[in-house]
């Protein structure tokens, strides 16, 4: 630990330096590793790499004097800021070898910034702390093993890293998802310690119950013990329409890849953009949302796949994230949010479609005292279609409600409906379907 360390935002007016313990990684020290002989040099075959103006542009120039005609401004010219764009099949610099040219003729040292720090440089910023995750794509990590550490991912070493030459100012400006970001950040960090602690779990619902015990104040999504975690695991195989007896949880191995994965998959769900408009998840619903990917990936698993890897995991998070935040308020009341409107069209057949309108509805029901049902409730009926019309049915759903449902409880109550797509098409679609409640819907055209 070198707690005198500090890491420059290059290009801050006035500069900004961010000290050893306001700097915050959420995954193990040392859990990780990778190996750049087998891999393919995949990062270097990605979307390119950011220099800074001056010295940096200056000495890849002189490597490459053609390699200007490749390079923009990333926002501002002021931002001191490049990017250098790849073409297919690679970067500019790498050798047939795989290797980095500028690291085989000048050193590590002389990389650019984004490809030094790569990959553990997801960096988030928030109330001048900097929150330090893995990319979620390209670099294909591996887990060590329990009690193993691997210099590659050791805190101190990559703080050391990035206090040498500071980082860019441009990261992301995040929005805790509790007021307190302080407490949000420190408990995250208990997460990770407890990660480290439960890497040997016989199930990922007994890691869902520990997460719970940390996060005890905020019990309105909790999992509270194993037999909790366990019960809203088969509320949602039923959903999904699965059976659970096809399913073989307790996988060793892929339990410890989603405990281990679950601090960074928290970091994605709890500390926004600044920019994003969809309503806050609690820390308790961070949980739940993990739980149905630790149940996706049963059921990836359950259809062939044999081997799990970090990007496995990160490509279904991102592609289920829509339904992983329906489903994780599955048992719960909810309602839409205050101001937001439901978006429309709602792709899939009419039946589909005629299915949305009535839980539209039972969830405006439920945003009304003595009107509870509970989302699984409404869900239940319409789901209870083909296995296939029904999995396409929650997708869809999902996608509508993106962002704009809270739990019923919270006092949220709908104000204003309107419907984001309004074509005339849409609208007589919309007289097909027969629509009898009015304040569900306006129609301007
Ligand atoms: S993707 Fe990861 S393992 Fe592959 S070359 Fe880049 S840093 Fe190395
Ligand atoms: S500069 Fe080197 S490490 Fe960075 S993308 Fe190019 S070849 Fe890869």
């Amino acid at each position: 630990m070198a707690p005198e360390l500090s890491v420059r935002l290059r290009g801050s007016e006035p500069p900004v330096a961010i000290p050893r313990n306001r700097i915050h990684f959420l995954f193990g020290s040392g859990r990780f590793s990778y190996d750049c002989v087998t891999c393919g040099a995949h990062c270097c075959k990605g979307f390119g790499y950011q220099l800074r103006t001056g010295d940096e542009f200056e000495e890849h120039v002189r490597r490459m004097p053609t390699l200007a005609v490749f390079a923009e401004h990333s926002s501002s010219p002021s931002d001191g800021r490049l990017s250098v764009r790849n073409c297919p099949p690679g970067c500019f610099f790498l050798q047939a070898d795989n290797r980095c040219g500028v690291q085989v003729d000048n050193g590590y040292e002389a990389k650019p910034e984004t490809c030094r720090l790569f990959p553990f440089n997801s960096f988030r910023l928030f109330d001048n702390r900097l929150i330090v995750s893995p990319h979620l794509s390209l670099c294909p990590l591996s887990i060590a093993g329990v009690g193993e550490h691997r210099a590659q991912s050791d805190h101190d070493a990559l703080a050391i890293e990035m206090a040498r030459a500071g980082i860019n100012r441009e990261i992301t400006t995040v929005r805790p998802a509790i007021a307190d970001g302080r407490k949000l950040i420190e408990t995250e960090e208990e997460i990770v310690r407890l990660s480290e602690q439960c890497l040997d779990v016989a199930s990922y619902s007994e890691f869902a119950a520990a997460q719970d015990e940390v996060w005890r104040t905020d019990e309105r999504h909790s999992t509270h013990d194993r037999a909790a975690a366990a019960s809203f695991r088969d509320l949602v195989v039923e959903v999904l329409g699965g059976q659970t007896s096809k399913l073989k949880p307790g996988d060793p191995s892929l339990t410890r890849l989603m405990v281990t994965m679950t601090p960074i998959l928290r970091a994605e769900i709890l500390f926004p953009p600044v920019t994003s408009a969809d309503a806050p998840i609690s820390p308790a619903r961070a949980t739940r949302m993990l739980s149905v990917i630790d149940l996706v990936a049963e059921f990836a698993r359950a259809s062939g796949m044999a081997a799990m890897t970090y990007h496995t995991i990160t490509r279904l998070f991102h592609d289920f994230k829509p339904l992983l935040e329906l489903l994780s308020m599955l048992d719960h009341e909810v309602a839409f949010r205050d101001g937001d409107r439901i978006r429309w069209p709602f792709p899939g057949p009419e039946s589909s479609a005629r299915r949305y309108l009535s839980l539209v509805r039972g969830i405006l029901k439920s945003g009304r005292p003595g009107h509870e049902r509970a989302l699984g409730e409404l869900l239940g009926t319409p789901t209870s279609g083909e296995l296939l019309e029904r999995v396409a049915y929650l997708k869809g759903v999902a996608r509508c409600f993106t962002g704009i449902l809270v739990p019923a409880s919270s006092g949220s109550r709908v104000r204003r409906m309107g419907w984001h797509h309004h074509s005339r098409a849409a609208f007589q679609r919309w007289m097909v379907i027969n629509l009898p409640d009015d304040r569900i819907l306006r129609v301007r055209h």
